[in-house]
């Protein structure tokens, strides 16, 4: 056997696989160089997908000339000379791989000019030859990559579509262009302008690559509070997507994927998103650089956090600040221009609290063992608990339920049910139309939760344990999550191989779920960072499921009391918004849209 020493041109092609996958790989490598040459305009042109031809131009720093053919040598970089400086890595690239990479699988140039050069430099390399020449350019750099994998036929087979190719370039320049915000971009695919951005911040960023109806119903987030900063825009839970495409994660710069963050952006939504909807946001990131790792991943669209749990405890309570806002701001709209006796400051702590009497409690359906006690309105304590930025796990909700002593007056009238579905009141100018089925399920998952958190210790033994099989590192996990699972009323043990004993549930849940299904679910969601979360927002789902199960359908007609009753929990309660579900509860129309409609007033 003979070993050989891999001449430089096939290692190059080699590692050309880690750095360089398709086209769009290409375009954010270039991307990356261009700014790190400190441009404020760039420009990116394709066609066909980008594997016939990507052009790159900036009007960065330049390359100066005599730098020029060391720029495709495999690990050479301007941007790091020693090992100390990968622990504050604060440009895109350092690994001095890309062009190497690049320009070994595929027809390469480089015309540059740097400021410090008279004259610029062309630089052309093709078949492992690279030739240097004199050339008249402006300041800054163009790249053009032609014929993508023309040397590497087993590379260009895996080639997906032009049109996937093209789709997966316009997704890079989708993030780079909220990443980069005070960057100039112009994108062009095949001679046409895809997207174009004027470099004015991110609300203009935005409006270069969002829908233009949905760039003004964004809220604003802006938490530089601490060495953590967080700005950018999220959706309102009212607007969403089926998917996470439209999700920008930006950290120190930097463009990343991260799922951890993703859910818990997703949880700080809480209960006011359906299932499957998820939301849009771009969310910059400023961590100090030496908190971050970005050396992990050779397309370094991973990072690893030196605290995770900080971080993550910070994006949550950022985001849940903001949303909780918005969620108190549209309750005091409709307030505004619907209460007409008294007008209730809405406040976390101040949330107008009714005790209904005994003859309403009796009409909701005994699901419970215990009957309920009084209906509030209760935020529940994953939406109002905050998380502890240390430890990451949520504090219960000591902020104490405030009841008011006074029951407040509103002035409305219920018209009636429409379509067996439907209720509608007339409150002073504004027609307001309940979707019954939202509004009970709404009105018995706060009672649910109520009841739970007030009788956390409420727990029921089980005449027979059940015996909960699973893997080893299942096992493991619930065994550490032990004392937690506990403080939700269930109480495990180790019960040998493969196998954890359940002994006692929460009296709410006792006979309402099927406690191998919700172990199943609770060990298949299991992740370290965010386990306690994780159990509760189960169990939150559990919760609203047993309020859609009992709540009063659609397509039911219900007595006039009845309708008294919802309607009464509905003011009382501050209009909750949304079922547990995400479902809009009710939606309004007001006198001066009847006016607009039949042309009264224009
Ligand atoms: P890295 O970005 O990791 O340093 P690259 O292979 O991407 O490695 O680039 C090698 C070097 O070429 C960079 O360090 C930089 O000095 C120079 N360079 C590449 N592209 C540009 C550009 N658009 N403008 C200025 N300099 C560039
Ligand atoms: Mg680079």
């Amino acid at each position: 056997m003979i070993i050989n020493i891999l001449d430089i041109s096939i290692s190059n092609r080699i590692a050309a696989g880690e750095v360089v996958e398709n086209p769009s790989s290409v375009v954010k490598e270039l991307l990356d160089n261009s700014i790190d040459a400190g441009a404020n305009e760039i420009c990116v042109k394709i066609q066909e997908g980008g594997i016939k031809s990507i052009e790159v131009s900036d009007n960065g720093s330049g390359i100066p000339q005599k730098e020029l053919p060391k720029s495709i040598l495999t690990n050479a970089t301007s941007k790091i000379s020693t090992s100390d400086d990968l622990f504050s890595i604060s440009t895109l690239g350092f690994r001095g791989e890309a062009l190497s990479s690049i320009a070994s699988v595929s027809e390469f140039e480089i015309k540059t000019r740097s400021s410090s050069d008279a004259n610029g430099a062309l630089l052309v390399y093709k078949n492992d030859k690279a030739i240097v020449s004199d050339y008249a350019w402006e300041n800054g750099t163009f790249v053009s990559v032609k014929n993508l994998f023309y040397n590497t036929p087993a590379r260009y087979k895996f080639l997906s579509s032009m049109s996937v190719e093209e789709n997966n370039i316009k997704k890079v320049l989708f993030q780079y262009i909220l990443s980069n915000p005070y960057i100039q971009f112009n994108y062009i695919t095949n001679n046409k302008l895809v997207y174009s951005s004027d470099g004015q911040g991110l609300k203009s960023a935005i409006n270069s690559v969002y829908c233009k109806d949905i760039a003004p119903k964004l809220l604003f987030i802006d938490d530089t509070s601490s060495p953590i900063k967080i700005t950018g825009y999220l959706s309102p839970p009212n607007i969403f997507k089926h998917n996470r495409n439209m999700q920008t994660i930006v950290i120190n710069g930097r463009v990343i994927n991260d799922s951890n963050i993703s859910s818990i952006v997703q949880n700080a939504y809480d209960g006011s998103l359906m299932k499957h909807c998820f939301p849009i946001f771009v969310l910059h990131i400023l961590i100090p650089f030496e908190e971050v790792d970005v050396n992990v991943h050779p397309t370094k669209k991973e990072v690893r956090f030196s605290n995770s749990k900080k971080i993550y405890g910070k994006i949550y309570n950022s985001v849940k600040t903001v949303l909780e806002a918005e969620k108190l701001r549209k309750q005091q709209e409709v307030f505004d221009y619907s209460s007409t006796i008294s007008k209730p400051q809405l406040s976390k702590q101040n949330a107008p609290i009714i005790i209904l009497d005994k003859e309403i409690t009796s009409e909701i359906p005994s699901i419970l063992n215990n009957s309920v006690k009084d209906i509030s309105f209760f935020d529940n304590s994953i939406s109002t608990g905050k998380i502890d930025e240390t430890d990451f796990s949520i504090k219960s909700n000591d902020a104490k339920i405030n009841k008011l002593e006074e029951s407040i007056q509103y002035d409305y009238s219920v018209i009636g049910q429409v379509f067996d579905t439907y209720l509608i009141i007339e409150v002073k100018d504004t027609v307001f139309f309940i979707d019954q089925h939202a509004l009970h399920e709404k009105i018995l998952y706060d009672s649910f939760l109520q009841e739970l958190n007030e009788n956390k210790r409420m727990i029921q033994p089980l005449l027979i344990p059940e015996l909960f099989i699973c893997t080893n590192s299942q096992k493991e996990a619930l065994i550490r999550l032990q004392d937690k699972l506990a403080s939700l009323g269930f109480e495990i043990d180790d019960f040998g191989e493969n196998t954890i004993r359940i002994s006692t549930v929460p009296s709410i849940l006792s006979d309402k779920v099927d406690l191998i299904l919700l172990f199943e679910q609770i060990s298949r969601d299991i992740n370290p960072n965010i386990s306690l979360n994780s159990v509760k927002m189960l169990f939150n789902d559990k919760i609203a499921m047993m309020a859609c199960k009992a709540a009063i359908k659609g397509n039911t007609e219900i007595s006039k009391d009845k309708i008294n009753l919802i309607i009464k929990y509905f003011f009382d309660s501050g209009f909750p918004l949304q079922c547990p579900h995400g479902r809009p509860t009710f939606a309004t129309f007001s006198k001066n849209d009847f006016e607009k409609l039949f042309k009264r007033k224009v």
